[in-house]
């Protein structure tokens, strides 16, 4: 391998820069060239690529959102697209992929590997912490902290003003950033798919806690949850019509969760993952995302990744429990 592109697609997340300086400079320490390529999958069509080298990635590991740009890509799910894709890395020289980005992004790089044989690594890039084989996405641990920063802020109003706030985080289909940033700034429930709380649940816990003189609550409820049967507005209607004594409020946090400085958690996660990119093409492996298991920089294929997700962490969901007492 004498040339390795990289690229970021689909959602943004916090340590994108730092994962791309990361395979940049590896890509530079083993002597072999680095062509970023802009706008993920779109910009691979269009022939969009710079030639990156140790000095062209100062000064980003600390900034969120990515220098290369992301898209979303529908011509890259033809099989036409991906020819024009294969043909623009061809005459450009490039041998290799690493791939920053969630499972979609992997799809498609296993299919572009599957119909033009080209090797690639995976980085998983997403704050929604939703990819088997591998402890902590890129931007999990960025998106919690932010979450729990907002949350810290809306408490100040909620207790100043006895008030009830349904706050709805990220998350896509699964409850992670909710149930730990939810854990992590002291809500008094957590509503995520994984775990059915129920109507009833919510609100014997939210009279409880009024009873115990409790003057302000915070419930977080992750915009994948279904259990309940209702969206945030309607948990506001259902609860402000069945426990009247709550003035109740919604805060959906959207788009600030993906941007930020990405913490130095995941500017070490990402600096690990870009190493090991690099190393394992080097090595002659492909098809194969990093992650994080046990501290352990580990790989799995990205097959198997893109099937499952992280379980929910079931004894978080306890502590949680007994924290709401
Ligand atoms: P996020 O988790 O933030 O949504 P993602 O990587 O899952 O990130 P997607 O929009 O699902 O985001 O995928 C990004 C791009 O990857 C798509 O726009 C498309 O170009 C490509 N892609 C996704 N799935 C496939 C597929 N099955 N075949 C070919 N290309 C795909």
């Amino acid at each position: 391998i004498k040339k390795i592109g990289v690229f970021t697609s689909g959602g943004d997340s916090p340590g994108m820069n730092a994962a791309i300086r990361a395979v940049v400079r590896t890509c530079a320490y083993m002597e072999i060239d680095c062509l970023g390529i802009y706008r993920g999958y779109e910009g691979m069509i269009d022939g969009d690529f710079i030639p990156l080298n140790a000095r062209s990635v100062n000064n980003i590991i600390n900034k969120g959102g990515t220098f290369l740009k992301s898209a979303r890509c529908p011509e890259f799910r033809t099989p036409e697209g991906r020819q024009k894709a294969f043909d623009q890395l061809q005459s450009a020289g490039v041998d290799a992929l690493v791939v920053i980005g969630g499972d979609g992004s992997l799809s498609g790089a296993e299919i572009f590997h599957a119909e033009h044989n080209i090797p690639y690594i995976g980085i998983p890039g997403t704050i929604d912490n939703d990819i088997f084989g591998t402890r902590y996405t890129l931007g999990f641990d960025t998106a919690l902290n932010t979450v729990v920063e907002a949350i810290d802020k809306i408490r100040d109003t909620a207790s100043s003003h006895h008030r009830l706030f349904f706050v709805e985080v990220m998350g896509r289909d699964v409850g992670h950033i909710a149930l730990n940033a939810g854990v992590g700034a002291g809500a008094e429930e957590i509503l995520i798919p994984e775990e059915d709380l129920g109507l009833d649940r919510l609100l014997d816990s939210l009279k409880r806690s009024k009873a115990r003189g409790k003057s302000s609550s915070i419930v977080v409820v992750a915009e994948g949850d279904r259990t309940t049967g209702k969206n945030v507005y309607e948990l506001k209607e259902y609860v402000e019509q069945h426990l009247p004594v709550y003035d109740v409020r919604v805060c959906v946090l959207g788009h600030m969760q993906r941007g930020g400085a990405p913490t130095c958690f995941d500017r070490v996660l990402a600096s690990r993952m870009g190493v090991k990119a690099v190393e394992a093409l080097l090595e002659g492996k492909t098809g194969f995302m990093a992650g994080i298991r046990d501290n352990d920089i580990i790989l799995t294929p990205v097959s198997e990744a893109i099937k499952g997700h992280t379980k929910i962490d079931k004894e978080l969901i306890r502590v949680s429990d007994i924290m709401t007492i």
